[in-house]
């Protein structure tokens, strides 16, 4: 056999292994970024000589064989991949190729830009309205019947909306994991000693072929439409965005941040923005911008290649945001409450458009879990504005001869040598009164959920410890103007607007300062929950513990949690230099405190998928915030749909937060 034979059959292999862990197993152990490069190898292969172009060869499939346990679902019309382009370059050669076989029309009425959702395809089949089957690709052709499953996505209507729909139509699009979810899901996996998942793609895959949809019904999944088939092949609408727009009509949601370009240049800049500007402010994991020819008559004429891909569209990949690296060491750092957070240092990699040098560990039970160690080659993802993460250590790049000792737990408080705790699956430095925490734990009390200390952020904070101005947050209220004043970076007026601030915090209600103490398990619910019911500090102080518990929202966890944080003496001469120093210790009647969203300002612009302006107003509204016309410093943040304009901008050039609908919906408590 020639060279060229020899790499071929070999890349043949490691990629058809590698699909079926990917499309069977939802388990790949190659990075997508790998795949694609030997992919690409294989089809540069194939294009010099097509006598290596076997009919098994994975550039001449899609998918996977449906399997047996599920039934089948036959597609009106083969659901097909899509052709990629790394760089502009490769789009624009995309456009030569397409007017070489249809002409100028081509350009004629744009294209349609839209993100890449990296989720699972699916179709689902509606006749007169109601969905009757929900399938996955499987090879194209057909796929695996899995409507129950599809049933529990909550915004996949079971029943489309007008009355303008064909009576038999597939509507075909991506189930995708939100980042949000998926992290929370782990975390619970974790508690429950469960193995963690991989990516948000492979477990949306996964969870759609569970055999109980009991199961998928536990997967907070959703549901992006972007393509519809008639019986027949027959068209239907006339442009994309079109398409997109009926879809959008009959209740599918549709991704945000499409966009109709005139010519391709538009989309270039339109790819380069969702990439380094909108992408790590998603919920949901994008792997690049489909451009289409807009016009479908256009699209038509210009078919598809060997039935894998069509010629009218294609994938503007994005860097990947899964890399492999090398672990270089595991340091921990000591949070507010003592937890010990161990956090990896890397060989520093491009993920998703930027360097990264330290990824999160969570603790020390998932690094034996997963059995890390200094020296691996791990696989890192870094998704949406998400912390870096280590995946898991790739096991055959570990010299197997000489391999390094498996990672210790360390028995001490890495910051002042303390013992530490072991509780469920994460460590505790025993010393309330640590030196790791004090900095985490003022910076914490000082935050803006907390008693919102205008100008004390995270290095001024750092300044007045090591300066010896301050040991805990009751020294806040004794900093000296003048004192402060002659610190290096201060001046009069700054000194003299920190301590102003510091003094105006005093007035915080009780549910801010309970959640500023960094007391465990208490978060902003239930500092509020605990507030309302008791109203007073001291009154909290002598509950009893069942007392505690009775309060609704508050579980045996936060109660134990409270009253041993009463119980310490060091805790409560804590509260009583605070109460000295005048800070408020009550909760005054009817403060809305309950949500995340509680006295927030909030601007909403464009177009949301899956909500009506005044349906996202009422929902701010009900949560306890107030929404308005402009954007200004005084926003808390911006909620951005599709074809957000000037606000965004503003947003943008203010260091406004910006978030999608995803995030609202999880900010209000709906997802
Ligand atoms: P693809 O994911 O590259 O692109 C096609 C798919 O994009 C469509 O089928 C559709 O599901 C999806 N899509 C998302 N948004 C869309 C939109 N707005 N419009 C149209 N389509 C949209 O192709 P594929 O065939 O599904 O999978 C191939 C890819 O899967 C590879 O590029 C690779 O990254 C990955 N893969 C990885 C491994 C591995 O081992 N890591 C193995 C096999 C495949």
């Amino acid at each position: 056999m020639s060279d060229a034979g020899a790499r071929a059959a070999e890349l043949r292999s490691l990629l058809q292994r590698a699909a079926h862990e990917y499309y069977v197993l939802d388990r790949p152990s190659l990075p997508d970024a790998e795949y694609d490069r030997r992919f690409r190898e294989l089809q540069e292969l194939e294009r010099a000589d097509p006598a290596l172009r076997t009919a098994d060869s994975p550039t001449q499939r899609v998918g996977a064989a449906p399997a047996d346990a599920f039934a089948k679902h036959e597609h009106l019309v083969p659901m097909g991949s899509l052709a990629n382009a790394f760089d502009d370059a490769e789009v624009d050669a995309w456009r030569e190729r397409a007017i070489k076989v249809a002409g100028d029309v081509v350009d004629r009425d744009g294209y349609s830009a839209e993100l890449k959702i990296d989720g699972a395809a699916i179709s689902l089949t509606y006749r007169d309205g109601v969905l009757v089957t929900g399938a996955t690709r499987g090879n194209g052709r057909v796929g695996e019947v899995v409507t129950d499953n599809l049933r529990t996505i909550p915004t996949i209507p079971l029943r489309l909306m007008g009355s303008t729909h064909p009576r038999h139509v597939e509507v075909r699009g991506e189930v995708y994991f939100p980042f949000s979810a998926f992290e929370s899901l782990n975390a619970k996996r974790v508690a429950a000693g469960e193995p963690v998942f991989a990516n948000p793609r492979n477990s949306a895959a996964g969870s759609l072929r569970q055999l109980d949809p009991g199961v998928t019904a536990g997967r907070p999944l959703r549901f992006f439409g972007y393509a519809v088939a008639l019986p027949g092949d027959k068209p239907f609408a006339r442009t994309q965005t079109e398409l997109l727009d009926t879809l959008a009509a009959w209740g599918i949601p549709i991704a945000p941040h499409r966009r109709r370009c005139a010519t391709l240049a538009e989309a270039h800049a339109h790819a380069h923005h969702v990439e380094h500007e909108l992408r790590a402010q998603l919920d949901f994991g994008i792997d690049g911008l489909v451009i289409k020819v807009e016009a479908t008559a256009v699209q038509r004429e210009l078919g598809d290649v060997g039935g894998r891909e069509p010629r009218w569209a294609i994938a503007r990949k994005f860097a990947a945001d899964i890399a492999e690296t090398r672990l270089l060491a595991i340091h921990v750092n000591v949070g507010r409450t003592g937890k010990i957070n161990p956090y990896a240092e890397l060989e520093p990699v491009e993920v998703g458009g930027t360097t990264v040098r330290f990824a999160t560990l969570h603790n020390f039970d998932l690094i034996a879990e997963k059995d890390l160690r200094v020296g691996d080659i791990v696989m890192i993802k870094r998704a949406g504005d998400v912390i870096p993460q280590v995946i898991g250590p790739v096991p055959e790049k570990r010299d197997a001869a000489n391999p390094p000792p498996p990672t210790a737990i360390p028995r001490q408080c890495p910051a002042c040598g303390s013992a530490v705790r072991d509780e469920e699956k994460d460590l505790f430095c025993e010393n309330d009164f640590c030196e790791g925490q004090r900095l985490e734990a003022i910076v914490h009390f000082a935050s803006r959920g907390a008693m919102d200390i205008d100008g004390l952020n995270y290095a001024r904070i750092e300044q007045f410890l090591q300066a010896g101005l301050i040991s805990d947050v009751a020294d806040l209220f004794s900093l000296e103007r003048a004192r402060i004043a002659t610190l290096d970076r201060f001046a009069e007026k700054s000194a003299e607007s920190l301590v102003a601030a510091i003094a105006a915090s005093k007035q915080r209600p009780l549910s801010r300062l309970l959640f500023g103490l960094s007391i465990r398990h208490v978060g902003q619910e239930a500092a509020a929950a605990l507030a309302r019911r008791f109203g007073t500090m001291s009154a909290l102080a002598a509950a009893s513990r069942d007392e505690i518990e009775s309060v609704h929202g508050i579980g045996p966890a936060i109660a134990d949690s409270v009253t041993s944080w009463f119980g310490n003496e060091r805790m409560r001469a804590l509260v009583t230099r605070l109460e000295a120093a005048g800070v408020r210790m009550d909760e005054p009647v009817g403060a809305a405190t309950t949500t995340e969203l509680a006295g927030k300002t909030v601007v909403i612009t464009g177009t949301l998928a899956g909500l009506s302006r005044n349906d996202a107003k009422a929902l701010v509204v009900g949560a306890g915030g107030k929404v308005t016309d402009s954007v200004s410093k005084a926003t808390s943040f911006l909620v951005a749909g599709a074809e957000a304009g000037s606000k965004l901008d503003k947003a943008r050039a203010l260091g406004v937060e910006v978030i999608d609908e995803a995030e609202l919906l999880r900010r209000v408590g709906k997802a």
